[in-house]
C-alpha cells in the first residue's frame, strides 16, 4: 500500500514524470531485450579470506539498451517484476549461469560455484523448486554448485512462506544466501529458522568501516552471529585492502568487491580466474 502511495505521488510530480515515462518505455523495450540478446551477465570473484582461494562468483544481470546505452539492474529489475517478465528473465539468469559453469569447467577453472539473484516475485512463486530443480536437472551440475541469494528484506514480507520455500529449496539442496544482511530488521529468531548456510554482509557496513565504530560493532555482531548459528558470512563491496584485513582479522570467511575484481564478462572472468590460480 506504501509503495502504491509512493507511485501516485509520482505521477503528479513533473520532475517525475520523465522517470515515469523512462519507465513506460524501459517496461516496452523490455519484453524484446531477451529475444534480441540485449541481456548479459557478468560475473564477480567470491574468494575464501583464510587462504585467499576463489570459490564461485556472483552473476550479475546487464541490460544493453540500443539507444539509452547501460541500464542499470536496479532500474529495470523492479520494472520487470511489475509486468511478469520478470520469471522469464529469472529462468534465463539461472539456465544462463548454470551452462557458464560447464564452459568453464571445461575450461579448467575447478568446481566453483554460481550465486543467482532472486526476485520477489520469483521468490513467490509455488512452483520454484521445481523450476530451479528443472533447469538443474538440464544442466546436469550438481546442486551444490548453485547458490540462491535472497535478500533479507524480501524473505521477512512473509516469514513463514520463506520458511516453506527455503526447505523446498533445501530439499533440493540448493546452498541459500541471504543478501544484503543487516538492512532488513530480519527478527533472528527467524534468521535460525531460515537455516540458509550463508550471509551476505551489506555493503553499507563494509564502506565506512575504518570511519565508523557502529559499522565495525554491526559487522562484529553479524559474524559473531553466523558464527553461532553455523552459517558462513560473505563481506560485500569490499574495496580496500584496509577493510580486507579488518574482516580477515575478525573471522569472516569469504569476501566480494572491487579490490578484488569489478564484475567481468565471462572471457574475463575466465582469464582472471586463470591468472590467480594456477593449479
Ligand atoms: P546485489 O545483489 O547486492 O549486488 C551487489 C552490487 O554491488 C552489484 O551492483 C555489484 O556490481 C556492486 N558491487 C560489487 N562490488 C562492489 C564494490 O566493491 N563497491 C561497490 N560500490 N559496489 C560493488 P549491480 O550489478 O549494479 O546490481 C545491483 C542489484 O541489482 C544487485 O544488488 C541485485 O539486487 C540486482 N540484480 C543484479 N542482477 C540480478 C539478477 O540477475 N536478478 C535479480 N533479481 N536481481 C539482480
Ligand atoms: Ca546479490
Ligand atoms: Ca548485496
Ligand atoms: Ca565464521
Amino acid at each position: 500500500a506504501k509503495q502504491e502511495g509512493r507511485s501516485t505521488f509520482r505521477f503528479f510530480t513533473p520532475a517525475l514524470r520523465t522517470h515515469s515515462s523512462r519507465t513506460l518505455r524501459l517496461r516496452n523495450d523490455l519484453r524484446l531485450a531477451l529475444e534480441r540478446g540485449q541481456l548479459a551477465l557478468v560475473y564477480q570473484p567470491q574468494v575464501r579470506l583464510a587462504d585467499g582461494k576463489m570459490l564461485g562468483v556472483e552473476a550479475l544481470l546487464r541490460w544493453q539498451h540500443p539507444e539509452l546505452g547501460p541500464i542499470s539492474p536496479a532500474e529495470f529489475i523492479p520494472i520487470a517484476e511489475t509486468c511478469g517478465l520478470i520469471l522469464p528473465i529469472g529462468d534465463w539468469v539461472l539456465r544462463q549461469g548454470l551452462q557458464q559453469l560447464q564452459r568453464w569447467d571445461a575450461a579448467g577453472l575447478g568446481a566453483l560455484t554460481v550465486a543467482v539473484n532472486l526476485s520477489a516475485v520469483q521468490f513467490r512463486d509455488l512452483r520454484l523448486a521445481e523450476r530451479i530443480g528443472q533447469l538443474l536437472h538440464e544442466s546436469g551440475l550438481p546442486a551444490q554448485r548453485l547458490e540462491i541469494e535472497l535478500t533479507e528484506s524480501c524473505a521477512m514480507i512473509n516469514p513463514q512462506g520463506s520458511i516453506n520455500t527455503l526447505e523446498g529449496l533445501r530439499q533440493l539442496q540448493i546452498p541459500i544466501a541471504i543478501d544484503d544482511f543487516g538492512t532488513g530488521y530480519s527478527s533472528l529468531s527467524y534468521l535460525k529458522r531460515f537455516k540458509v548456510g550463508r550471509l551476505k554482509i551489506d555493503q553499507s557496513f563494509v564502506r565506512d568501516l575504518h570511519l565508523d565504530p557502529d559499522d565495525r560493532a554491526i559487522v562484529r555482531a553479524i559474524i559473531g552471529l553466523a558464527d553461532h548459528l553455523g552459517m558462513r558470512t560473505v563481506a560485500e563491496g569490499v574495496e580496500t585492502a584496509e577493510q580486507l584485513a579488518w574482516l580477515r582479522e575478525h573471522g569472516c570467511d569469504e569476501a566480494q568487491g572491487y579490490f578484488f575484481s569489478r564484475p567481468l564478462s565471462p572471457e574475463a572472468m575466465q582469464a582472471w580466474a586463470l591468472a590467480r590460480a594456477p593449479q
